[in-house]
């Protein structure tokens, strides 16, 4: 197992699409189980495959309500009641900064897990943030995107000094 290099804001990769995923083999396997070691080690609550470098669409997080690790292959999510929630995020690839972030309350979700087995299910609370944030990571869109243009503003100094290759200074 290895523990992946986490790409940070100012990286393009971050700023790009994920491909679907054709078929789970031994290595996308393998990049699961890195990635859930580097979500580990950083203490993160979710990891998308673009934060360590890889336009693969995958994600992996730990489900808040059961301590359970899940992993997630081409997952898709879609409203199921229009009401929103304001919730604290942060995230590992903008170290340093958390803010506000409005997001569906309950969400209906659609992947594939390792065995390639359709999962169909509802989330809600701290788990359907979790899965819409990492699901934006794998379209290109960081939460601070999300953000009103003021709160950015507050925001521009601390981001500027992210260092694209390494830690917050
Ligand atoms: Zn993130």
């Amino acid at each position: 197992m290895a523990d992946l290099n986490i790409e940070k804001y100012g990286s393009q990769i971050l700023r790009q699409k994920a491909e679907p995923v054709q078929n789970i083999d031994g290595k996308v396997k393998k990049i699961i189980q890195d990635m859930f070691e580097t979500l580990h080690k950083n203490s993160g609550l979710g990891l998308a495959a673009n934060q360590v470098g890889i336009l693969q669409r995958l994600v992996v997080l730990t489900n808040p309500n059961t301590n359970q690790d899940m992993a997630f292959i081409n997952p898709e999510w879609k409203e199921v009641d229009p009401e929103k929630e304001i919730g604290e995020e942060g995230c590992l690839s903008v170290p340093g900064i958390f803010s506000k972030v409005n997001r569906f309350q309950k969400i209906q979700v659609t992947t594939q897990d390792v065995q390639g087995r359709q999962l169909d299910f509802f989330a809600d609370g701290l788990l359907a943030r979790i899965i819409q944030h990492e699901i934006d990571h794998l379209n290109g869109i960081l939460f601070i995107d999300r953000l009103s243009p003021t709160r950015r503003l507050v925001l521009a100094n601390k981001l500027s000094r992210i260092n694209t290759n390494g830690d917050h200074e």
